[in-house]
């Protein structure tokens, strides 16, 4: 019988479980204490439970951790694990080390459905939303996971188009029944789904960081299909609503396409569409990948894009590139051949 995991769930969720087994209600906490704090890999390992409670609850639940089934290094140090999430599926999550840091970036969906033209993970399409069990095991069955000091939903997936189950997620890293992390340590980052983002943006105080790539709407679009949905002007419109200058910090994500959006007409531009906006700005560089023309831009140009942008008020940084040789850089994410080679 397939037991249903216990990691992940909320704490309404667990006080639930507790309820339709007959444990008191107080077990709730002591079960998200086991899980979250103490981080225990069985149900015989919560001992402050009752043994009859303990068998009742082994009857239909499990913890529900699983480890990586696979891990490639860097020659930079940067890690990506493998995890499998069901029959013919696999999840990637990147492990970046930078000096006093240690982010972790995670999947949120066994591909995706925006079909952004600069990502292999869109060019393997949509197979399935992760639940927040598959999303939190990213994190908690991380060789280094007492070495995290950030995680980034930027893995493969759009986080808002699996909006319930990342909120979840969210809330039990940053509860103190659960991780008791700040939400300063979690920056999600989308292609910007306006349901989802109005529930983020309502419901957790964790970074944003949205994907824009383009100022100017068509080029967008060809970009990234989500323009067509909900457009960045429109975006732009619904987070002046919201105060990005004191904890919880609003980024934009621009990667620099060669003789595509890197002359100063488009930081103009730029600086005009997110003008009144508390934010700052992530320049990125390209990384190729198979079958899709665009071309990087090269340094000089991007450092002449970065201090206009600066310059006109629009704090800007150039993000260093980790783990390209691995296929773990932004964009590269993706397990469609993985997924092919179980099948056949
Ligand atoms: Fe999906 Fe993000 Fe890739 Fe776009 S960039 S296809 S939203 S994973």
């Amino acid at each position: 019988m397939t037991k249903y995991p216990l990691l992940g769930m909320t704490l309404a969720e667990l006080q639930k479980v507790v309820k339709n087994i007959g444990m008191p209600t107080f077990a709730a906490k002591q079960i998200a204490s086991w899980l979250y704090e103490k981080k225990v890999a069985s149900i015989d390992e919560m001992t402050n439970l009752s043994l009859k409670h303990r068998e009742l609850l082994k009857e239909e639940y499990e913890v529900g951790g699983a480890e990586p089934v696979e891990a490639m290094r860097s020659v930079d140090g940067t890690v990506k694990y493998l995890y499998r999430t069901g029959e013919n599926q696999f999840v990637e999550a990147v492990y970046i080390p930078d000096d006093d840091r240690a982010t972790l970036c995670v999947s949120s969906q066994v591909g995706c459905k925006m079909n952004c033209k600069f990502c292999m993970t869109g060019k393997q399409g949509f197979t399935a939303n992760l639940t927040a069990n598959q999303i939190l095991n990213q994190i908690s069955s991380l060789p280094e996971r007492d070495t995290l000091t950030n995680v980034v939903f930027m893995g493969m997936g759009e986080p808002l188009d699996n909006t319930e189950e990342v909120l979840k997620t969210l809330e039990v890293l940053t509860s103190s029944y659960g991780y008791g992390w700040s939400p300063k340590r979690i920056t999600l980052s989308t292609s910007g789904l306006r349901k989802g983002l109005e529930r983020f943006l309502e419901e957790s105080d964790c970074h944003l960081a949205i994907s824009l790539h383009s100022p100017i709407s068509s080029q967008r679009a060809d970009l990234m299909p989500a323009e067509r949905g909900f457009s960045a002007a429109d975006m732009v419109e619904l987070l002046k609503n919201y105060d990005f200058s004191k904890q919880r910090r609003l980024s934009f994500e621009y990667i620099v396409f060669k003789g595509v959006n890197d002359s100063l007409i488009y930081a103009k531009e730029l600086v005009k569409l997110l003008r009144g906006l508390d934010c700052r700005m992530n320049l990125i560089r390209f990384h190729a990948i198979p079958g899709v023309q665009l071309e990087g831009a090269d340094m000089e140009t991007m450092t002449t894009f970065r201090d206009y942008l600066t310059s006109h008020g629009l704090f800007s940084t150039i993000r260093a590139s980790r783990g390209e040789d691995i296929f773990a850089a932004c964009g590269m994410l993706s397990t469609a051949k993985k997924e092919d080679g179980e099948k056949d």
